[in-house]
């Protein structure tokens, strides 16, 4: 079996799909989008053509050595390698008539817990309906550039009234969801190592299930510090690359629990690395999910292959029908679980009617692939 096309399709959420010279295709879905992200991907597809398919490893070792070069280390050439990866996988499960979770060394769970990301709003209201539909897990933002109580929007302290509106909303949200739901506070890398410390101390007693990224992503011994100051979990990671971007993280025990983006930092695969990594250090996977049901259920195949699997991130709660873009047997998602089953591949196919019906209109009628 050899590869012999690559495309791309960009409908709300960015797919990858490789070509075979026997009929089976594989797709993929990748984190970045915007400008370069096809032509990104256009630029690799020359090194792949006439490769078997299933060397998926090969596959995608064989374009990041290349384009370490073109100083591709993360970033959306990281990304758009990580959609190939996630296509070469459904590609290597459909041509072994296997669901991609065997090919990663077997799954330990059929059904993996997602949380849902609910931003801000009425927490009570919000609380309802994520718990009506069945998660046990919900995450909330806390960081606000433009809270008045800023002294300085661009100065990453937080002074006395910003952390006092911070801790009551943390206080406010665990009252209204009660003591027995997981919950994560994100902070979106916004503050300095002292404020770090100070918002993590003062949430202690919240029993999260983490606190996440309290302080920016580039400096390791500043985040360790910020976790050595209190008892509150901190997780991070969805802004680091590769297996490599995690080493350092784990090396220094500077991280609670860890959460990778799948379909931006490398993939099936090498998340399952990075999690059998963090398993050694007992520390928790917990992927960063921002993107759509594609990626969701690719994700999921990892997460089912590894033990120390925590939570999933789920973006798309508030998205009426969008589980449709996926055309599969059974439900997409039950009970806030990802339902895994014995189909080939990643176990689905994306209804290219609905995928379609995301372009603007102007741009319907053209070709979804190319
Ligand atoms: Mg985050």
């Amino acid at each position: 079996m050899k590869i012999t096309d690559i495309k791309t399709c960009e409908a709300r959420f960015g797919y990858v799909r490789v070509y075979t010279d026997e009929g089976v295709y594989g797709t993929g879905e990748l984190s970045h989008q915007g400008a370069g992200w096809r032509q990104i991907v256009d630029s690799m597809k020359p090194i792949l053509l006439g490769e078997d398919p299933r060397d998926v490893d090969m596959c995608f070792e064989k374009i990041r050595r290349a384009f370490i070069f073109r100083g591709a280390m993360s970033g959306h050439a990281v990304s758009a390698l990580t959609g190939i990866e996630v296509a070469l996988w459904d590609l290597a499960g459909k041509a072994q008539g296997v669901p991609v979770y065997r090919l990663l060394g077997g799954k330990f769970r059929d059904r993996v817990r997602l949380y849902v990301d609910c931003a801000s709003g009425d927490y009570t209201e919000t609380y309802r309906k994520v718990t009506d539909a069945g998660f046990t897990a919900m995450k909330f933002d806390l960081d606000d550039a433009n809270r008045p109580e800023k002294v300085d929007r661009w100065n990453w302290t937080v002074h006395p009234a910003e952390l006092e509106v911070i801790v009551s909303e943390a206080f406010e949200i665990r009252e209204a969801i009660g003591p027995h739901m997981d919950l994560g506070i994100d902070l979106h890398g916004r503050y300095d190592a002292v404020a770090g410390q100070k918002i993590a101390m003062a949430l202690e007693e919240l029993d999260l299930m983490w606190l996440e990224e309290p302080v920016p992503p580039e400096n390791i011994d500043a985040l360790a510090k910020v976790k050595a100051a209190s008892n509150t979990p901190i997780c991070v990671g969805e802004n680091a690359y590769l297996r490599y971007g995690f080493r350092e993280i784990l090396e220094k025990q500077a991280a609670d629990i860890i959460m990778p983006d799948i379909s931006k930092c490398g993939g099936l695969s090498e998340c399952r690395k990075i999690a059998n990594m963090a398993e050694i250090y007992y520390v928790p996977f917990a992927p960063h999910n921002n993107s759509g049901p594609l990626s969701t259920l690719a994700d999921a195949h990892t997460c089912a292959s590894v033990p120390n699997f925590l939570a999933l991130e789920y973006h798309r709660f508030r998205d009426e029908g969008m589980e449709q873009i996926l055309d599969k047997d059974g439900p997409f998602i039950d009970s806030g679980h990802v339902v895994l089953t014995e189909a080939d591949g990643l176990g689905a196919e994306l209804n290219e009617d609905v995928v379609r019906s995301m372009l603007p209109e102007g741009e319907r009628d053209a070709e979804l692939w190319r």
